[in-house]
C-alpha cells in the first residue's frame, strides 16, 4: 500500500494496547480500503488521542469495517498543549483551510465565535470534525483539537478561563504587534480572529475592555480572516509556543 515507507496514519476511537484486535469503523474502512487500496497485512499507524499511537496490522477488510490488530507502540502518548483559536465561521472553502491550518498549526481547541458580521451563521460540526481528523493524521498529531459548538461572542467571556490571555487580532487599531505583545507573554494563549466583514467598531470596543484580552496587530496589511488566524499562530508557536519547545528537545 505505502510507497514511500511513512505509514498511513488513521485516527481511530477504539481503545489501543498490545495484543487488541480493533474495528476502525466505517470511515477510515472506506479510506483505507478503496482510497489508499490497503490489503490485509499491511501496517498502519493508528492513534485515538489517548493510548499514543500504535503499529497497527491490517486483517479482515470489508467496504464498512476493518479489523486490525495493534502490534506495538510506536510513540507514547503526550498532551499537546496550544493556543485556543475563536474564530468567526467563515464560507465553506475559506473556513476548511482554516481549521486544516490550525490543526497542523497546534490550536488545542477551535471554538467557532457569532459575531455581528459574521456570514455563516450554520456551521456544520460534522465536516469541521473531519477536517480536523484528515489534517491530525497528516502532520503526526497524537490528539485532535477539541471543536465547540458555535457561541455566541458576547458569551464567550463566560466560558474562557481568566488564566489564558484572549488575544484580539484588531485590525485599523493601534495595537502593539503580536510579536511585541508576545515577547515576555508566559500565559496560556488564545486567539480572535473575526469574519471577513472584521469586527463591528463596538464590538471591538467591547472585547477590547474585557481584562482577559489583549489587541494585537497582524502587520501593516489587512488580511483575509483566515490568513490572518494562520499567521497569527505560527508566529505564536515560534516566538512562545511549540516550535520552539520542539527545537529544544532535539
Ligand atoms: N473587511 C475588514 C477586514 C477584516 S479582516 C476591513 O476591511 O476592515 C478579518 C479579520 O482578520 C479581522 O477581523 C482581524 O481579526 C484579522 N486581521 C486581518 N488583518 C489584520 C491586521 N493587519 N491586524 C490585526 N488583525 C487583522
Amino acid at each position: 500500500m505505502n510507497a514511500s515507507s511513512v505509514l498511513t496514519r488513521i485516527y481511530c476511537d477504539a481503545d489501543l494496547g498490545a495484543g487488541r484486535t480493533i474495528d476502525l469503523g466505517p470511515g477510515p474502512a472506506h479510506k483505507l480500503r478503496a482510497v489508499l487500496r490497503a490489503k490485509p497485512g499491511d501496517d498502519i499507524l493508528a492513534f485515538n488521542g489517548r493510548d499514543g499511537e500504535w503499529r497497527t496490522r491490517l486483517h479482515d477488510i470489508s467496504k464498512t469495517k476493518i479489523l486490525a490488530e495493534c502490534r506495538e507502540q510506536a510513540r507514547p502518548q503526550h498532551d499537546e498543549p496550544g493556543p485556543w483559536l475563536v474564530f468567526a465561521p467563515l464560507k465553506k472553502d475559506r473556513m476548511d483551510h482554516l481549521v486544516e491550518k490550525a490543526v497542523e498549526m497546534g490550536a488545542e481547541r477551535l471554538i467557532p465565535v457569532i459575531t455581528q458580521r459574521t456570514e455563516n451563521r450554520r456551521v456544520k460540526l460534522e465536516r469541521l470534525a473531519q477536517q480536523i481528523i484528515d489534517a491530525a493524521e497528516q502532520c503526526e498529531r497524537l490528539t485532535l483539537p477539541a471543536l465547540d459548538a458555535p457561541v455566541e461572542l458576547k458569551n464567550l467571556p463566560a466560558m474562557w478561563p481568566h488564566k489564558r490571555v484572549l488575544l484580539v487580532a484588531a485590525e485599523r487599531r493601534h495595537a502593539s504587534s503580536l510579536p511585541h505583545v508576545l515577547t515576555g507573554e508566559h500565559h496560556a494563549l488564545g486567539l480572535l480572529v473575526g469574519p471577513e466583514g472584521g469586527f463591528d467598531p463596538n464590538e471591538l470596543d467591547w472585547l477590547l475592555d474585557l481584562p482577559i484580552s489583549k489587541p494585537v496587530n497582524l502587520g501593516p496589511r489587512i488580511l483575509r480572516a483566515e490568513s490572518a488566524a494562520i499567521a497569527a499562530l505560527s508566529v505564536m508557536q515560534a516566538l512562545n509556543g511549540d516550535w520552539i519547545a520542539h527545537n529544544e528537545n532535539i
